[in-house]
């Protein structure tokens, strides 16, 4: 195989966390995160705030929050090759609203090459290293969404960028512009093994989930209050089956929600999964931080 260097990394599921900085004008403000090292982040309170809380994760990655959308990317490289090599990828990225989810898969509003997301590396990655044909319609199985034909990157930036303007995106008492939903953008890759000449059908599924924070009920009502129920009740599915995967169990439970069901064809037997979680380093995220941080130990 021509990308195999995936092979060396042990295991279908990883987990990476990213600490965002603290954005421009918050350069006062006390943070929860304590220390950080190549595979492991420490959490505590500040002493202000009652103090006494710290406790240790450990990750295949920890990201600081200076770590550069380049080093992110040399790190998930291997990973979307193995797509060459027909396997599925997933690479999901979770954290509350807020955390840095759309910077990591996407970049900034304002992109600059630098800032470029993995979405973009990962599509221009792909190009140069195949000769690209034209995509089929097969296979497409979420409802209203399109399957398109591309052959350079600026077609997908394109595409994606589209995507982003449908994306629902509404008022929430945490967050103005907080997206409540998922978003997915997949590639489906045929390639042929130089060796033995057999076609290898691959695919990978990049997905920016909702905001992960727990809505306080008392802040919404209505449809608001059903579709954050939605969202939280998807995201503990997805937590359900990678958990289940990673425990090598026989029965994953795909079918506990819309999200799940739609990818498993892609998170299970021959797929590799990243979970990308992301933390906001101010100590008003704690209670946030410490459930993402849950979150990733139980599917690591
Ligand atoms: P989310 O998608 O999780 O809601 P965003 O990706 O929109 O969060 O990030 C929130 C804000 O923080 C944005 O203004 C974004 O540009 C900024 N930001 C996030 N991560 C980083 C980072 N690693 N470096 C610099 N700015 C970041
Ligand atoms: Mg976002």
């Amino acid at each position: 195989k021509l990308y195999n260097q995936v092979q060396d990394l042990k295991g279908n599921i990883r987990v990476y966390c990213r600490v965002r900085p603290f954005l421009p004008g918050q350069t006062g403000d006390l943070t929860t995160v304590d220390h950080i090292e190549d595979s492991s982040i420490a959490i505590a309170t500040p002493s202000k705030y009652g103090k006494d809380c710290r406790k240790s994760f450990t990750f295949n990655k920890v990201f600081g929050p200076s770590a550069s959308q380049e080093a992110v990317f040399t790190d998930t490289q291997p990973l979307i090759r193995s797509v060459l090599d027909g396997y599925n990828v997933c690479i999901f990225a979770y954290g509350q609203t807020g955390s840095g989810k759309t910077f990591t898969m996407m970049g900034p509003n304002e992109l600059t090459e630098e800032s470029l997301g993995v979405n973009y590396r990962a599509l221009s990655d792909l190009f140069h290293l195949s000769k690209i044909r034209n995509s089929s319609q097969d296979g497409i199985n979420v409802p209203e969404a399109t399957l398109v034909p591309v052959s350079t990157t600026s077609d997908v930036i394109f595409l994606m960028n589209l995507g982003q303007k449908n994306r629902a995106v509404s008022a929430t008492a945490m967050n103005d512009r907080s997206s409540r939903s998922h978003s997915c953008l997949t590639v489906h890759v045929q390639g042929k093994d130089l060796t033995s000449g057999a076609i290898l059908r691959g695919s990978m599924h990049l997905v920016d989930l909702a905001g992960s924070e727990r809505i306080d009920k008392s802040e919404v009502t209505g449809d608001r209050l059903k579709e954050a129920q939605h969202i939280n009740k998807s995201l503990s599915a997805l937590g359900d089956v990678i958990a289940s995967l990673s425990q090598k169990n026989n029965h994953i439970p795909y079918r506990n929600s819309k999200l799940t069901q739609l990818l498993q064809d892609a998170l299970g037997g021959q797929a590799k999964t990243l979970m990308f979680i992301h933390i906001s380093p101010e100590v008003e995220a704690l209670g946030e931080t410490l459930s993402t941080l849950k979150f990733a130990e139980r599917v690591a």
